[in-house]
């Protein structure tokens, strides 16, 4: 639970925001942070006013025009040497993600590893970015389309993969020559701080990165409706990517949004069961649930439903979960907060008031302090129910059982959410067909996520609009300025 405080300042950390180069001194009102494992009390973080916010981004403005005009390979370079430092310190920066975050430390760890990787990969493409030169009409005529970048990024970050999203943002920003100003969530700011520490020491030209700590109707609205900002990139819920579109208006102001899913898994007649059960448990007790791209609900064909059922409950009962600072070997930590642990509670609730039956689990864990729900399995789910349509984002799979993979996709379908789906199949046709009735930005098969650097994460309907990672999510934050050049 995110707390306003004056004062006690004390012996846990205080971090600053980080404006044109340097930590900068805060009076306003801080935020705490706590560990939703405990509740114990981890930092106090800025929560700034409008004039820190319009300091970063009069800073980011300042410092674009010379940092884009550096060879985009010298740019690359910083990027590299964040690279370098976040691998020397991911054992200390995974325990800061997983004390604030409550995901296991092995996951916090693949986090930080791959952030370094993520910021490598997007600095290779320094040497990569290209323009077009364009047949012409006109006799002795040369028509030249130029990658610019935007100016000033801002990059709003959610709570669940905090510290990969910070990557996810700034380094295609500024591989194209962007600067950008980060605001962290304000559940999990910490790691965000701990990054631009390191970050502080490659010498960065200032201004190039800001980071802006606070809330989301503070900080957030501030950044969204600055007509300096030329490109919001955001990841979190639908609810505020329509609110940002909403401050984004009258700025006219280019979006990137990442936003919900409710990934249907789809599990055919020939599917391999074992692997079916292991991916799906696994894709939804990673992150507690918490992963935009999780499954989220089940489509099981009728000829197998029973014995995936049995296999998957089991499979979720056996999950080892619990506080991830005391225990190395678990899969899964708390849920982020209260209201989260509510959400959960209140969805199962009304599920199975509508007929939904609880195969294992469906309750708050009785495991001491922290918010933790127990793994479950709900089966007799169809598609009007809550459970079925709204992003749970928790440890809770439902099933519903269908007769063809048609029924299936049109069920899938039938949704305002359009991220990812999975199909399990063992024959081809039956995945290349599904593959072609998804109206779904991604599709795993006989796989759940995670999505790979070099795709292109983006999802269809509420779920977003534009994507990220590989080429595509690379020119996301270009412009483009055509020349029409008469020799
Ligand atoms: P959230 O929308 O509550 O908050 C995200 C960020 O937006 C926070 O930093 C918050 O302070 C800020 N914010 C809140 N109100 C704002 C406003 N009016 N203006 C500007 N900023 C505002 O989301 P969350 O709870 O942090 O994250 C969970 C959600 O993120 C889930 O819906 C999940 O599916 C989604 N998500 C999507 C992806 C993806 O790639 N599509 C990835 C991760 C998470």
């Amino acid at each position: 639970m995110i707390k306003l405080r004056e004062s006690r300042m004390s012996e846990i950390p205080v971090y600053q925001n980080y404006i044109n180069g340097e930590f900068q001194p805060h009076s306003a009102s801080y935020i705490e942070v706590t560990n939703p494992a405990n509740g114990e009390l981890l930092s106090r973080v800025p929560n700034a006013d409008t004039s820190e916010v319009e300091a970063a981004i009069t800073a980011a403005k300042k410092a674009q025009k010379a940092w884009a005009a550096k060879p985009a390979i010298e740019r690359a370079q910083y990027l590299h040497k964040i690279a370098d430092k976040l691998r020397q310190n991911a054992e200390h920066l995974a325990a800061v993600i997983t004390k604030e975050q409550g995901k296991v430390l092995s996951l916090a760890t693949v986090e930080v590893n791959f952030t370094a990787d993520y910021l490598d990969y997007m600095a290779g493409w320094a040497r990569r970015i290209e323009g077009e030169i364009i047949t012409s009409d006109r006799p002795g005529e040369n028509i030249f389309m130029f990658r610019k970048p935007l100016g000033v990024v801002a990059g709003i970050l959610p709570w669940n993969f905090p510290f990969f999203l910070i990557a996810r943002k700034m380094a295609p920003a500024l591989i194209t020559g962007n600067t950008i100003v980060i605001k962290p969530s304000e559940e999990t700011p910490n790691n965000c701080f701990e990054f631009t520490r390191l970050l502080d020491e490659v010498d960065l030209p200032a201004g190039v990165f800001n980071v802006v700590c606070g809330t989301g109707y503070g900080v957030g609205q501030a950044l969204t409706s600055n007509s300096q900002i030329d490109m919001i990139s955001f990841t979190g819920s639908v609810a505020t990517g329509s609110a940002i579109m909403a401050a984004a208006a009258p700025n006219v102001t280019k979006l990137n949004l990442e936003l919900g899913g409710k990934a249907p898994a789809i599990v055919l007649e020939d599917a391999d069961l074992d692997l079916a059960v292991n991916a799906i448990k696994a894709s939804r007790v990673i992150n507690t649930g918490q992963v935009c791209n999780c499954a989220e609900r089940i489509y099981v064909h009728t000829a197998v439903a029973d014995k995936f059922i049995e296999k998957l409950s089991s499979a979720m009962a056996a999950t080892r979960y619990g506080d991830p600072m005391k225990q190395s070997d678990l899969e899964m930590g708390p849920l982020i907060n209260q209201a989260s642990l509510d959400k959960v509670i209140s969805m199962v609730s009304k599920a199975k008031s509508e007929g939904a039956q609880v195969i294992t689990g469906g309750k708050v864990a009785d495991i001491g302090p922290g918010f933790h729900y127990e793994p479950t399995v709900l089966a007799g789910c169809h598609s009007d129910m809550e459970i079925m349509q709204k992003e749970i984002f928790g440890p809770v799979l439902p099933v519903q059982v269908v007769a063809s993979l048609e029924e299936a996709v049109e069920l899938a379908n039938a949704s305002e959410y359009g991220l990812t789906s999975s199909v399990y199949t063992r024959d081809l046709r039956q995945a290349m067909r599904a593959i072609d009735l998804l109206d779904y930005g991604e599709t795993y098969i006989n796989r759940e996520n995670f999505e790979a650097m070099q795709g292109f994460h983006a999802g269809t309907r509420k779920s977003g609009i534009g994507g990220a990672d590989g080429k595509h999510g690379l020119y996301e934050y270009t412009r483009t300025h055509v020349a029409y050049v008469q020799n």
